[in-house]
């Protein structure tokens, strides 16, 4: 569950975490019209810091675009509120943000009038890794879902949307019901594309790969965090289709993502990957990944947003 912090900024009004509701006929409880973000924020020697702030928000802008929602509020906006609600709650320790734009209460239509309220919200919570520290460390096990990524022109995967989610629920569903922490989805084309919730990475002799835009994934911000550090360590990143036996002879894998961070992956069906734990190369992004993160290193693409205010 999660540990309550004290304020939601909803609508433009911070409010009390248990004051923050929705009347049941809201719009997108019932269609899934609802556009979000994950983010993380970490704490830093000069205070929490935000990761890719300016590129989750433009992330929402554009899910909310492709699904015709317009948000009564401005990029700049959403930026401050994000920060300020990571102050006025205290998250000094770092965060987990989620901001939520949805179509609000007033129709049952499925082509809503303008007069249909668009609500937004920004949560803020502690979150500790979200397959598990010892996840980050050991691995997880892994499995390929029996369920498919909607092919193309079903509905948009571009958009990060309420709606996918029951795509990706199915798939981390099954998987934990099969005793495996994550699924990996195929598309309906039958080759590699994400994880429930993750992008997904393998490297060979070397080379790391990961499926291309055209897999019907989400583009993961941390997908592209990873493969901007794999480049400046020297690796070669190629993004590629792929068939699901590729997971079964590569020698590393993992997953990237807000929540997950970057968790190797130490099986896959069963089929241990490597050495059954954390390969050097993934060893490697992490290091360089949660130096960055957590203002260790150099700050040189311009991906933290200090939080200030103490
Ligand atoms: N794919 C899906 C389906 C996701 O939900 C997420 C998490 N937002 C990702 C990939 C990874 O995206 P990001 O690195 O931007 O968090």
């Amino acid at each position: 569950a999660h540990k309550p912090s004290q304020l939601i900024w909803h609508n433009g009004h911070f409010v009390p975490w248990w004051e923050a509701k929705v009347h049941v006929l809201t719009h997108g409880l019932h269609y899934g019209s609802s556009v979000f973000e994950g983010i993380r924020a970490y704490a830093t020697d000069k205070g929490a810091a935000i990761f890719r702030l300016r590129d989750h928000v433009e992330r929402l802008f554009e899910s909310a675009r492709i699904h015709r929602m317009q948000i009564p509020y401005s990029q700049d906006d959403l930026f401050d509120a994000c920060k300020q609600i990571i102050r006025v709650n205290r998250l000094t320790n770092g965060a987990y943000l989620r901001p939520i734009v949805f179509r609000g209460y007033g129709e049952y239509a499925l082509a809503p009038s303008p007069q249909l309220p668009i609500e937004v919200a920004i949560a803020a919570t502690e979150m500790g890794a979200y397959l598990g520290a010892e996840g980050l460390e050991r691995g997880v096990d892994a499995c390929i879902s029996s369920w498919q990524r909607p092919a193309a022109n079903t509905f948009p995967t571009m958009a990060k949307a309420g709606g996918n989610y029951l795509n990706s629920s199915q798939i981390s569903m099954e998987a934990q019901r099969h005793g495996y922490q994550e699924g990996i989805a195929l598309g309906t084309d039958g080759m590699l594309s994400e994880g429930g919730g993750e992008n997904v990475f393998l490297v060979k002799k070397g080379v790391l790969y990961t499926p291309p835009t055209s897999a019907a994934i989400l583009t993961g911000i941390t997908r592209d965090t990873v493969m901007t550090l794999a480049q400046e360590l020297g690796y070669e990143v190629r993004q590629q289709t792929m068939p699901r036996e590729a997971l079964y002879v590569c020698d590393e894998a993992f997953f990237t993502g807000t929540a997950c961070e970057i968790t190797p992956i130490r099986s896959i069906d069963g089929l241990t990957i490597g050495n059954g734990s954390r390969g050097p190369i993934t060893h490697e992004l992490q290091d360089l990944f949660f130096g960055l993160v957590k203002g260790k290193l150099a700050d040189r693409f311009g991906w933290l947003d200090y939080v200030g205010g103490g």
